[in-house]
């Protein structure tokens, strides 16, 4: 009676009975729940998947509210998890898997199969994967088959083969088209049009700024419609495939330049911060790039930009840091300069009470003794401010002096920056690359010959009898000469080839996509403008000619060793005569 009060139970039968057993000790089996069984058989049981452990929680809910039919349920929701029929084994299971993957079933494209592949590979035990991918390709089974991607197994090239005997032609117009009875000869004539369609519709849509592309398309498509016998298709698939290889070149070409740009508008941003000093800085900047947007991209006009925004931002930091100084110490000096005015002011205030008070002592002075030693007293102070003053208007002086030199020190500065930016990739006389530039230049024109596997070339000029030309002249012509032999020299390359200073009178010229001969060529072709363009020395016209070597780059090769080979070569122009080109292979 105890426990029915502390639990707050009726008292019904099914309660007297089970409290009873409870107190006795005794086993309840009366009504068939076999409760302790039941939780023993359910910390037996596996679950190892979803389903199961859901079961199972429900198994221990049911028990745990003394919930008789629930347990009962949840038992057999358990059985219901054990299937009578064997599920198929690993091996079956994902052989089917494959084979149902390359069908073509309707509604089903590859990206959907992958997507819900995706979400059943995501289980994270092996049971429930094995149920779901079950799932799977049971759903993908059960779909019908695709019709319009049944495509025969053999590949178009056969098809024509197979169907050559059977293709006929006939002469409808200017235009023959091909008639082929049967299945092939129709999916043939899809293809043309599918061709025709890529090579007169998508090419001029996509390669607008490559006009070349677009004719050879027309060309193509030209053939293409002008063929009917498979001899013919063989020699279209192999253009085909080389107009295929052009176009990936120019679409490696355009991420690149998509590269270029993001990395040039990348410095800029970086840079907007340090900018801001000064609006013509901003201004300067920004003309760089206007210039570029101004022209059609291409790679060597970005290179080009990033090395002079560069130089542009690598001087104007150096500069906002010096002015920076200069300005911290103008204000120093001013404040410097207020504090003595103060000091000054508070010096004479007290020379004034001074002599006031002097003043007084002398109208009220008794004898001429007294007034003496007041005069000292007034003596004394003027002095005292005389000192004072001389001191400050010294002081003010050497102040002014030196506001004026840190003046005149950040003018000389800015020219300074100015000069040591366009002296850094530039050669100063000439306006030829120099080392440095030279060096980066070569980097570039390397990696890309290696990429594209085209051929490089490189020159070594050296001016003849150029001491001579000194000697006779003066050094100022001689300079001169330097300056028009460049200008010559960079009228006449193309636009891709690059000319640089190594010093003295030596000159480096880099040709890409060029082979030796074609280098060698352009060399000959500058010796003869350089006839025609006369240097002017004193009213004299003087004929300017060079020496020069020229080697071919070979892959992995430095700088220096192409150079030296070019430098050998140029030496063996001088040995035999100068005013002569000699051209040297690769190792
Ligand atoms: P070769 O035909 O064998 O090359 O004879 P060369 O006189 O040209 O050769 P050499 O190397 O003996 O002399 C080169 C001269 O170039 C020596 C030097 O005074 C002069 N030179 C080097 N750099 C400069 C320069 O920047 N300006 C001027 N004006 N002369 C320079
Ligand atoms: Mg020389
Ligand atoms: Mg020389």
């Amino acid at each position: 009676m105890r426990l029915f009060a502390a639990r707050r139970l009726p008292p019904t039968p099914a309660n007297f009975r089970a409290l009873y057993h409870e107190v006795s000790a005794t086993a309840d089996e009366e009504d068939g729940y076999p409760e302790r069984l039941i939780r023993e058989i359910a910390s037996r049981l596996p679950y190892d998947t979803a389903e199961r452990k859901r079961a199972g929680k429900q198994i221990e809910r049911a028990l745990a509210n003394n919930d008789r039919s629930g347990a009962e349920e949840a038992l057999f929701t358990y059985l219901g998890t054990i299937s009578h029929e064997s599920p198929p084994a690993w091996n079956t299971l994902i052989s089917s898997l494959l084979r149902h993957w390359e069908q073509r079933q309707l509604g089903w494209t590859v990206a959907r199969k992958r997507e819900s592949l995706e979400r059943v590979l995501a289980a994270n035990d092996p049971a429930t994967l094995h149920n779901r991918l079950q799932g799977l390709v049971r759903a993908w089974s059960q779909s019908p088959a695709d019709p319009e991607s049944q495509l025969p197994d053999d590949d178009p090239g056969e098809a024509s083969n197979t169907a050559g005997s059977a293709v006929a032609v006939a002469q409808t117009g200017p235009e023959r088209t091909l008639v082929a009875p049967g299945e092939a000869g129709e999916l043939i004539a899809r293809l043309r049009e599918l061709v025709l369609l890529a090579l007169e519709n998508v090419v001029p849509a996509f390669l607008a700024e490559h006009p070349d592309l677009i004719r050879d398309a027309g060309a193509l498509a030209a053939s293409v419609k002008a063929s009917s016998k498979p001899a013919q298709f063989q020699t279209i698939a192999q253009q085909l495939r080389k107009f295929a290889y052009r176009l990936e070149m120019v679409a490696a070409d355009t991420s690149e330049i998509r590269a270029g740009l993001i990395k040039l508008l990348r410095l800029l941003l970086e840079n907007i911060e340090e900018i801001v000093i000064d609006d013509q800085w901003l201004h300067g900047q920004v003309e760089v790039l206007r210039e570029i947007v101004a022209k059609p991209a291409s790679l060597r006009l970005i290179d080009d930009a990033e090395r002079r925004l560069k130089e542009v931002i690598y001087k104007q930091s150096q500069l906002k840091h010096n002015l920076a100084q200069a300005q911290q110490s103008l204000r120093d000096m001013l404040a410097g300069f207020v504090d003595q005015l103060a000091n000054f002011s508070e010096i004479t205030g007290t020379y004034h009470d001074k002599i006031a008070s002097s003043a007084q002592k002398i109208s009220t002075a008794k004898d001429i003794n007294e007034i003496g030693t007041v005069l000292d007293e007034v003596m004394r102070e003027t002095r005292g401010i005389q000192e004072e003053a001389r001191r400050s208007r010294d002081e003010l002086t050497a102040a002014t002096e030196r506001a004026r030199r840190a003046e005149s020190r950040m003018a000389e500065l800015q020219l300074e920056l100015d000069e040591a930016s366009r002296q850094m990739r530039h050669d100063q006389l000439t306006g030829a690359l120099n080392r440095r530039g030279l060096e980066e230049t070569f980097e570039k024109e390397a990696a890309r010959a290696l990429r594209r596997e085209v051929s490089l070339c490189v020159a070594l000029l050296d001016i003849d009898n150029f001491k001579r030309l000194n000697d006779t002249f003066g050094h100022q012509t001689g300079d001169d000469a330097l300056i028009h032999l460049v200008r010559i020299i960079q009228e006449n390359l193309r636009p891709n080839d690059v000319v640089a200073r190594l010093g003295g009178e030596e000159f480096i010229i880099i040709y890409p996509e060029s082979d030796l001969e074609q280098a060698t060529a352009a060399l000959v072709r500058l010796q003869r403008e350089l006839t025609k363009a006369y240097f002017m020395a004193d009213d004299k016209k003087l004929l300017i000619t060079f020496s020069a070597g020229v080697s071919i780059w070979s892959p992995g090769e430095s700088m220096e060793a192409v150079i030296g080979r070019a430098d050998d070569a140029m030496y063996q122009a001088k040995q035999t005569g100068k005013n002569k080109v000699v051209a040297v292979g690769a190792p």
